[in-house]
């Protein structure tokens, strides 16, 4: 079924949403493994809003970002886009629902083919979907190049005639030549220049405003979350270890994770800068992760219960979400066993 546009909740909805990908055997006869890329997220985007992804290299931002918009098929959960169940749609709906979601992509180095011109790369969605004439397919082109700061001049030239902002740029004007309702930016200035950080993230909200689009904004840089998203999930292989309103988390930062990732960045807090909680090693492989809380080994607040006892998600005030046992707390009976006492062995932070 076709969307209506009638639907007034959240543009875009995740319930348990998991994704595992078969592991590369050791050997041809071991066990097959699967590594837990996402696990049991759940979260809402509002339609209009920015909602922030933040976290590592490897925690799972961008497997989530392509499961939200139809590109990874999740193994357990649910995704819905305008109230509609996106995976258990027919083809053709699909792929009408399909082209309200667009990406633009981290490294606009690889991101665009070399051998294609400006025009060929920016036209390239519609002429796939069809049914426009070449001179109103240009237009449009004509169009978004304005739109995005580049000009007609730049039209029949190659990627490699530009600079990294210029080609973000490029991979902008072709994510929104199908007048999508939902963007997801993948981490869209890292691979830039710093110096051109702000241009493009202004660009964003520019076109933000004027085409009244919504955002999933990816990314490890807590600066800009803070800046540009109203809410925002803090993922830790794959899962979620705090979710909520960007300001509430900034203001109050409940999981050490998230603590820690605050405490990175200097120019958000002095304060907290001080009291710096510093992770020790990596993050470890999504392969066969640790089944108590995920961030056991790297937490410097680590007790003897994170080891085995998963930490759930609990509500700490209105729409911010926390998982750590520091918060829920353990049970009268898991406390006579010394669950809450630290992991041996642990540094403290
Ligand atoms: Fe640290 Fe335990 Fe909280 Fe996990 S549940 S973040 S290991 S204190």
């Amino acid at each position: 079924m076709a969307s209506t546009g009638q639907h007034s909740g959240p543009l875009l909805e995740m319930e348990n949403v998991s994704v595992n990908f078969p592991a590369k055997r050791p050997y041809p006869f071991s066990r097959k493994r699967w590594i837990q890329a996402v696990t049991d997220v759940t979260l809402q985007v509002a339609e209009g809003e920015t909602f922030g992804v933040v976290g590592e290299s490897g925690c799972g931002k961008s497997t989530l970002a392509n499961a939200m918009i139809g590109m990874v098929r999740p193994t357990a959960g649910t995704v819905r886009f305008q109230g509609e169940e996106i995976y258990s749609l027919a083809p053709r709906a699909f792929k009408n629902i399909r082209r309200n979601m667009q990406m633009i992509f981290q490294d606009p180095f690889s991101s665009l083919n070399p051998r294609f011109s400006v025009y060929e790369i920016i036209r390239e969605p519609l002429y796939i979907r069809g049914g426009a004439s070449e001179s109103a397919m240009k237009a449009k082109v004509l169009e978004l190049l304005k739109l995005v700061g580049l000009d007609e001049d730049d039209l029949y030239r190659n990627p490699s005639d530009f600079s990294g902002g210029q080609r973000q740029r490029i991979g902008i004007a072709r994510a929104i030549i199908l007048n999508p309702r939902f963007l997801v930016c993948d981490e869209p200035v890292s691979a830039l220049d710093v110096s051109v950080h702000a241009q493009i993230l202004n660009l964003l909200m520019e076109i933000q405003g004027s085409l009244n689009l919504t955002y999933v904004f990816i990314s490890h840089n807590l600066a800009v979350v803070h800046n540009i998203c109203q809410n925002m999930v803090v993922m830790y292989l794959g899962m979620t270890m705090e979710s909520g309103p960007s300001e509430a988390i900034f203001a109050n930062p409940l999981h050490p994770y998230t603590q820690a990732l605050l405490a990175a960045v200097l120019d958000i807090d002095v304060q907290r800068s001080r009291e710096r909680v510093l992770l020790k090693g990596d993050t470890p492989s999504p392969i066969d992760p640790p089944e108590g809380c995920r961030f056991w080994q790297r937490c410097p607040s680590a007790m003897n219960g994170c080891v085995t006892v998963p930490a759930e998600l609990v509500e700490v005030e209105p729409a911010h979400y926390v998982a750590c046992h520091l918060v829920s707390g353990f049970s009268s009976e898991q406390m006579a066993i010394g669950l809450h006492r630290p992991v041996s062995g642990q540094s403290r932070g």
